[in-house]
């Protein structure tokens, strides 16, 4: 496993982690002040400031993406399918522009939370059959761009609102079907908050090989979690062996960025800096 103790040349950000401290350009300037060489942005951010402008600024800045989040949110009745679709490949046009190495596939629960508007369902088994839908149609989109999608599986407690994957093994069996060649174009985004309680996550782990683990993201469980989305810990505040995580990943040969993603109304309302800079002394010791 590799050593970070001696620096964060693996730290990257997800810019999620201070979106209530600053805009896309204002996490950038923090990023460069604090010596992070990578970031993965999320699509409202970008927007925000204009494609444009975020490419620019991620090109001035000499930073690296470890993804960008996030397409996905596939689950939607029949008036709201095409909707998602379009989303889904401007998604992919965008992580192209902005030189993202994949695409974070957050897949959906019930169509009414996930494309608002649609018809409101209670079939979880249907929903998971148009997300296996739902990928394959944007991978062949994705494949002409050249862009790799990663799934990421969601804790079970966002089953119905955010991602009807929940285990690593689903993910997994989606990408066996959808990609058997294993060519890289289809993977998984392993975040530790998701995956740490899952008794099958080092085999898991071993499973998706290289090929398979297109990212990692840390952060922390807290206990007790008071708001199941915006309630993440610090690394080293809560009880997830991130450690242990990190080494079955990097057996597999994963050398890819360790991706910082904590949503918490607590690390929201400290000041940029400060955050970053526990970012990275978390990174160094507890990662
Ligand atoms: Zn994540």
């Amino acid at each position: 496993m590799r050593d970070f103790s001696n620096g964060h040349r693996w730290l990257s950000l997800n810019t999620a982690t201070v979106r209530k401290q600053g805009d896309l350009t204002a996490i950038i300037d923090a990023c460069a002040r604090h010596g992070i060489r990578a970031i993965d942005p999320w699509r409202d951010q970008v927007a925000a400031i204009g494609l444009d402008r975020a490419v620019k600024a991620v090109r001035d800045a000499g930073l690296e993406l470890s993804g960008y989040c996030r397409g996905g949110m596939f689950v939607a009745d029949a008036a709201h399918r095409i909707e998602a679709r379009d989303d889904n490949r401007r998604a992919v046009d965008e992580a192209k522009a902005l030189g993202a190495p994949c695409v974070v596939l957050v897949a959906g629960g019930l169509p009414q939370y996930s494309r608002p508007g649609s018809a409101a369902s209670k079939d979880i088994a249907g929903a998971r059959a148009e997300v296996h839908d739902g990928i394959a149609e944007m991978l062949d989109y994705a494949k002409t761009a050249n862009m790799p999608l990663a799934i990421e599986p969601l804790h079970p407690a966002y089953a119905a609102d955010r991602a009807c994957v929940n285990t690593t093994r689903q993910a997994l069996d989606i990408c066996d079907a959808l990609n058997p060649a294993r060519s890289g174009a289809l993977g998984v985004a392993l975040d530790v908050y998701h995956i740490w309680w899952d008794p099958e996550v080092l085999a898991q782990i071993a499973r998706a090989g290289k090929e398979r683990l297109l990212a990692f993201h840390v952060c922390d469980w807290l206990v007790p979690t008071r708001d199941i989305l915006n309630d993440r810990g610090m690394m080293g505040d809560g009880v997830i062996d991130i450690k242990r995580l990190r080494s079955a990943v990097e057996a597999q040969g994963f050398a890819g960025y360790s991706e910082i993603e904590i949503f918490s109304n607590d690390w929201w309302s400290k000041p940029m800096d400060e955050v970053l800079q526990t970012c990275i002394a978390r990174h160094r010791a507890i990662v």
